[in-house]
């Protein structure tokens, strides 16, 4: 027999008790080898004060068995309370969240009968940074980071899942026609990634048709690698165009720590009346034992699980009169996968899970080489609300200084000085471009606060700048529209 292994378990809020206990107690019945921890986070945490939805302490069980499997938690609605997801992705660094969407036609509705693709989705930056601000009145920002090796370690990531799960394609989503640089890097890191696995075929699409694409024909796709609000929407649409977005269960995966879930909320709605599927937290949990090790049980679950639901032995949402034979509770249902534990699905593909062989990443060496990085000019942006385009760009000209020249102004992106359409809205929210007049001494930022001071000086509300920097030459950052 093998050896217990530490798991972190959260129960959660909303439908969560039910399903984590209907989930325990059909992989301890297959036999899962497992000392359980139990922590508090959520809802009730939060409405104690603790704004992060978890005890300290809780953060001590998490760090000793580096394993969670927890159930979805309700954040309380109002201003101040911190995503609990989120906060625990970053903390414990699981930047890879791997979401499995798959259709169990004939035996659950769907309008894709064929659908077995993998959503691999970036879990620490783009917007989810959470750095926004307001600036004026009328304005309010999030940034958008988008790293060099958070996205190569994620597409990497994506590539190696598909070499160890004999997927056979990745396909990245991107929005780079509009986002030149932030979704340029994540194209170009994909493209250059992909000549490191020849034996799997890469596709790019830009995220809207490559969307729409997935939602109308999914058995064209099998692993998707996204950003992270890309992957987040739509690993959503996938799990739901599956038959219900009850059925998908997701790993969150890190270098030294992972969490294990079901992708769908805490249905408050549902909660206490034994009605919701436990199957997302279920096959959750099947990937967590398979990431510990325990191949055969991961495998017998699953196959149990499969069983049900080609036994028609369905929970409401994926009930269907003339599909399913019994409408059951979140209870009943654990009860029929337990009973099944040892068979094997007839009609549905059996899973036959092995044990992944520990390898080195494949990593082209060198590839990416410390760019010289100049100075080159300087985006200040203004809060002003006392005249139109012009009035601005004429007074705002005089602030320039020996260094730097005011060279075009942009409002929501839109050029509007010189020579811009008098016709184009306005907010409070000027992007004054200044750029280096003397190419023959390097610019620094001396100059920058010495254009700052005189802007100052002129009675402006400067607001944010934003350097800007060319790299081996190459602009760092957008031209004006
Ligand atoms: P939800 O996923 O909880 O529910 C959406 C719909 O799907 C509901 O109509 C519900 O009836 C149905 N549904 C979801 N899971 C089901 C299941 N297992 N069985 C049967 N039906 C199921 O989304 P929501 O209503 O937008 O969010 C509710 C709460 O969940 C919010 O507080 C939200 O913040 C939280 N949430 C938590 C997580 C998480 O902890 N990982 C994820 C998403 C949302």
């Amino acid at each position: 027999m093998s050896k217990n292994i530490p798991i972190t378990v959260a129960y959660g809020d909303g439908i969560g008790p039910e399903i984590m206990e209907a989930t325990l107690n059909i992989i301890t019945s297959a036999g899962a080898n497992l000392d359980i921890e139990t922590i508090e986070v959520g809802e009730q945490v939060y409405l104690r004060g603790n704004m992060a939805g978890i005890d300290p302490s809780a953060w001590d069980s998490l760090k000793r068995t580096r394993i969670f499997l927890k159930a979805p938690i309700t954040t309380p609605q109002g201003g101040g309370y911190k995503s609990l997801n989120v906060a625990t992705r970053k903390t414990l660094g699981l930047y890879a969240n791997v979401r499995p969407c798959i259709s169990y036609h004939p035996f659950v509705s769907t309008k894709h009968p064929v659908m077995d693709l993998v959503i691999v989705r970036e879990n620490e930056e783009d917007l989810y940074a959470g750095i926004e601000h307001r600036q004026t009145q009328d304005v309010f920002q999030c940034l958008k980071l988008i790293t060099r090796p958070g996205s190569e370690k994620i597409i990497r990531y994506a590539f190696e899942y598909a070499l160890s799960n004999n997927r056979k394609k990745v396909t990245c989503f991107v929005k780079d026609n509009i986002m030149k640089l932030t979704d340029g890097l994540f194209h170009q890191i994909f493209r250059d990634i992909a000549v490191d696995y020849p034996e799997i075929e890469n596709e790019v699409w830009i995220v809207d048709i490559g969307a729409a694409k997935m939602a109308n024909t999914p058995e064209n796709f099998d692993v998707i690698v996204m950003e992270n609000l890309y992957g987040d929407i739509l690993s959503d649409v996938a799990a739901q165009i599956t038959g219900s977005v009850g059925l998908a269960g997701s790993a969150n995966i890190g270098a030294n720590y992972s969490m294990f879930e079901a992708i769908h909320g805490s249905a408050p709605r549902r909660a206490g009346q034994n009605l919701a599927n436990p199957s997302g937290l279920l096959l959750g949990a099947v990937m967590m034992l398979n990431h510990i090790g325990q191949i055969d049980v991961a495998t017998n679950v699953h196959n149990a699980w499969l069983k049900t639901l080609e036994d028609g032995i369905h929970t409401y949402d994926i009930f269907k009169e003339n599909i399913s034979k019994q409408k059951v509770g979140t209870k009943e249902f654990a009860k029929a996968v337990i009973e099944r534990v040892g068979e094997k699905p007839k009609t549905l593909k059996e899973v036959k899970y092995k044990a992944i062989e520990k390898r080195e990443a494949r990593v082209s060496a060198g590839k990416y080489k410390i760019q010289r990085k100049d100075l080159v000019g300087v985006d200040v942006f203004l809060d002003w609300k006392n005249g139109s385009a012009e009035d601005l760009g004429e007074i705002l000209k005089k602030s320039s200084t020996n260094h730097l020249n005011l060279s075009f102004m942009s409002n929501r992106g839109v050029k509007v000085w010189p020579s811009g359409n008098p016709e184009t809205f306005c907010t409070d929210h000027w992007r004054c471009r200044f750029v280096q007049t003397k190419t023959d001494e390097a610019l620094n930022n001396s100059h920058v606060i010495e254009l700052l001071e005189s802007i100052n000086n002129s009675g402006f509300d400067f607001i944010k700048t934003e350097h800007l920097y060319n790299f081996d030459g190459e602009p760092g950052y957008s031209k004006a529209h």
